[in-house]
């Protein structure tokens, strides 16, 4: 199959550029790895409600996603912040009136961040997405490139543009290899967020609201870290979330990992706390479409993003990067993906009018 635009990773980033190639009616693919359209953003459903158990927040003064929930016709609402903050101690001790949500001012989407996949999928005719599509190998020819898949399907493209995080990228298989500098800048830039964990702890009624909580809890005694009320815009099931603080090495026995969420949900919330309807675990580090060996090691600082100069014009200009982590301004959140996105579809124009 020949296509002018391979993208490669449907995320929100090569979903975004997607869709503004299927606006320009201009001819693409993209292919994503996995069984399922979105990246990081994955949300689960129970009931009517929705759960994110990948990126929670947008914030204002993120001007992209704005315009992109108002397009598609979305929602956003206010995180929950009436109420006190619990806090753990480093001897699991709780004290209560420390201080009040510490996510106030930020925005969630209704339906989950799913409904943003959902809503540009439909943008995109049918045809020019393919998932559970793998790409392994690129290889540059003489009239453009050509990805090879996991299960050996071969793609045509005359360029490619690589939404995918560089650490993901830099497992793909170059032939020509790529420079040692392009390799070393993709191996270097840590993928956002990839070390974490997340837990969603659903329930029927949202008890900690009714005792005057926010649901936000910090911990220094863990396994969770931090935790905020998860409910949706309006009715329930209610849920709380946390991130997990023990490093990826020390947490992938799941079950010891769950009795210790509850453990510790009991001591900050109450016995109710104990018996969710459902406990959601998703552990980012082990999931080999968003981590590699190398996110094991956990970063807590924002990294300074942005394309390095050693990702810039490969393959002549025919292979692009795209992916929030090459965005200069808001690399690493749902905004650097879309700004990445655009600066993607700049340098296809500039690689198409050569
Ligand atoms: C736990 C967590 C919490 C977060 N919280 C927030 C938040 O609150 N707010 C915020 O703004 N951001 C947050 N983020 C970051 C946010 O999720 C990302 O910025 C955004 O989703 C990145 O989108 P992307 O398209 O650039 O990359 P990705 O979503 O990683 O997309 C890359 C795609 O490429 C696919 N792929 C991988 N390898 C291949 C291959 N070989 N062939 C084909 N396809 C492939 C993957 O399956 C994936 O779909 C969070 C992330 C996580 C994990």
């Amino acid at each position: 199959m020949l296509t002018e635009t391979l993208i490669i990773g449907g995320g929100l980033s090569g979903l975004a550029l997607a869709a503004q190639l299927a606006v320009q009616g201009r001819d693409f693919l993209l292919v994503e790895a996995r069984d399922r359209l979105g990246g990081r953003i994955l949300t689960q459903q129970e009931g009517t409600a929705h759960f994110d158990l990948g990126p929670t927040w947008f914030w204002p003064g993120q001007p992209r996603i704005a315009a992109l929930i108002h397009r598609l016709g979305l929602s956003r609402f206010d995180q929950f912040d009436q109420g006190e903050l619990i806090f753990e101690d480093e001897l699991g001790r709780v004290h209560r009136g420390r201080g009040y949500a510490s996510m106030q001012g930020s925005w969630r989407l209704e339906g989950g961040l799913g409904a943003l996949i959902s809503a540009l999928e439909k943008e995109i005719p049918g045809q020019r997405l393919r998932v559970s599509t793998r790409i392994q190998t690129l290889t540059r020819t003489a009239t453009g490139i050509k990805a090879t898949s996991e299960d050996g399907v071969s793609l045509l493209a005359r360029r490619g543009v690589l939404a995918l995080p560089p650490r993901i990228a830099a497992k793909l298989s170059f032939s020509p290899t790529l420079p040692n500098a392009t390799l070393t800048a993709l191996e270097e830039t840590v993928t956002w967020m990839a070390s974490q964990a997340k837990a969603v702890a659903v329930y029927d009624r949202p008890f900690w609201r009714e005792a005057g909580l926010s649901g936000d809890a910090m911990s220094r005694y863990g396994p969770m870290v931090e935790i905020h009320d998860a409910s949706p815009a309006t009715g329930g099931p209610y849920a709380l979330f946390g991130f997990i603080g023990v490093v990826p090495q020390a947490r992938s026995d799941q079950q010891i990992l769950r009795q210790q969420i509850q453990a510790q949900l009991i001591r900050l919330f109450g016995s109710e706390a104990g018996k969710p309807r459902e406990l959601y675990l998703k552990d980012w580090a082990y999931d080999r479409f968003t981590a590699t060996e190398l996110d094991t090691q956990v970063s807590h600082a924002h990294p300074q993003y942005g394309l390095h100069r050693a990702l810039d014009g490969l393959w002549g200009g025919d292979l692009i990067l795209a992916g929030t982590e090459v965005a200069p301004q808001f690399g690493g959140y749902l905004e650097g993906a879309l700004e990445a996105s655009e600066l993607a579809l700049a340098r296809l124009d500039i690689s198409i009018e050569r």
